[in-house]
């Protein structure tokens, strides 16, 4: 090495050492130097459904997206910069895009042959432990936000304000709490078990029979924390009851959960596998019907005329079909519903599509595994979606449907700073999006992937 360059080695090795020790003398102090990230995009859908750009830098600073420059800037260029501390990520051979949303999970835990058991030796606590571990695994599949529809307890909310805090890396989640069910419906935990092993169950636990207690479930959901209400119109595969799968709820039912949501301030999905259930919950003025498995069109013709989203849960479909073909994996009424609800819902996704029902991506993994949530893309494709659109479907309608549109869904100045990046291009290919390389929520870099 010549000694002109080892001086000068030396002396950046000096001022990257002076200027560590200054950032964490900085970090104790008022004064922490501020840091701006470029990101250098290979090409960037910005705003989903329409064409991608090529070569952009985006601008973020303090978690937040402040603009978008064409060509890959240095930190010379771009005027935010001065003064800051500049961070530069390279991603010129990938396709960068908003962070995908997932509007219906259930972090809270994992359908396996043991779930009942684990109904009564897990606690709240246990839920909440591996709820950090499916958080993460859902963040690093790509997806920044996620709406928890139906969990038990306190996990879901604990884990939720962990995330917020910074304390578990996860998603941005909100959270339903219990789903409200009349008593003996789909989401009343105590189906199938000895009578003298629980309490009755009651609005805390999400049980709402006539009108008023519906108001009062409502109102302890709320109470509890939640962001949006979940309710269950029809019967599900899951729960361990042959009730089958329709209409549970009466329409002053639906209507007094709706109108108390809407008083509270909270959005409403609704589980509806059943043709009639699906209309009545359209009718009460639902903002999703989560599956739709059973809907024909005049429902379609309903999702239109009230704008409602079908979450479709293609995934959930696909798996609980497989299980049913598992001898004993399922009890008898669980495996007759899955075998009856499971291929349809495929069909019924096709023809939403092809009647212009406005669909949020929504996969129920938790019934699936997480971190496979990307699957769904394939499916939707399958079922006669484009990839743009399917990718919309993720990011920009996801955001509408869960009222998040000012904060995330796009890349434009002024919301979270929420990307990701894959190999490939997944408007030619959706599949690309099954192996994310880059995973940046408000700012923050949570897999970097090279
Ligand atoms: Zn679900």
């Amino acid at each position: 090495m010549k000694l002109r360059a080892a001086v000068a080695l030396a002396a950046t090795t000096l001022a990257v050492l002076v200027g560590t020790l200054l950032a964490a003398r900085a970090d104790d102090g008022d004064d922490e130097k501020r840091t701006v990230t470029l990101i250098h995009c290979g090409k960037l859908l910005a705003l989903p459904g329409q064409a991608p750009l090529d070569g952009r830098t985006v601008v973020v600073a303090d978690g937040r997206i402040v603009k978008i420059v064409v060509g890959f800037a240095a930190a010379g260029d771009v005027p935010e910069a001065d003064g800051a501390r500049v961070e530069i990520i390279d991603q010129k051979e990938r396709f960068v895009l908003p962070g995908l949303i997932d509007c219906h999970t259930h972090l809270t835990g994992e359908y396996d042959r043991h779930v009942r058991l684990r109904r009564v030796e897990e606690t709240d606590a246990d839920a909440a432990v591996k709820a950090t571990v499916y958080a993460r695994r859902t963040l690093l599949a790509g997806f920044t936000t996620v709406r928890n529809v139906g969990s038990g307890g306190d996990a879901a909310f604990a884990v939720r304000d962990a995330i917020k805090k910074g304390l578990v890396p996860g998603p941005r989640m909100l959270v339903a709490g219990e789903s409200i069910s009349p008593t003996g419906g789909h989401s009343d935990s105590t189906l199938g078990y000895r009578e003298d092993l629980f309490d009755i169950p009651g609005a805390m636990q999400g049980i709402g029979d006539g009108v008023a207690g519906c108001r009062q479930a409502v109102r302890a959901q709320v109470k509890r924390g939640a962001d949006v209400i979940k309710l269950t119109a029809t019967g599900g595969v899951l729960s361990t009851t042959a009730a089958g799968t329709d209409q549970q709820f009466f329409e002053d039912e639906l209507e007094a959960i709706v109108q108390t949501s809407r008083l509270l301030g909270r959005k409403v999905a609704a589980h509806a596998h059943g043709t009639v259930g699906i209309k009545a919950a359209l009718r009460a003025g639902v903002d999703s019907i989560e599956h739709g498995t059973f809907l024909d069109d005049e429902a379609v013709a309903l999702f239109r005329e009230r704008g409602a989203f079908l979450v479709p849960t293609l995934l959930a479909g696909k798996e609980v079909t497989d299980w049913a073909e598992i001898e004993g994996f399922l009890p008898p009424p669980v495996a007759d519903k899955a075998r009856r609800v499971g291929p349809q819902l495929q069909s019924a996704f096709a023809r939403a599509v092809r009647g212009g029902v406005r669909i949020a991506f929504g996969t129920d993994c938790g019934v699936s595994p997480h971190g496979i949530n990307a699957r769904e893309f394939a499916l939707m494709v399958e079922g006669g979606m484009t990839p743009a659109a399917a990718i919309a479907a993720a990011t920009t309608d996801a955001a509408e449907l869960i009222g998040l549109s000012s904060e995330v869904g796009s890349i434009v100045p002024g919301k979270a700073a929420d990307l990701i990046a894959v190999d490939g291009d997944p408007l030619a290919d959706v599949t690309a999006l099954e192996s994310v390389r880059f995973v940046m929520r408000e700012g923050r870099v949570f897999k970097r992937g090279d």
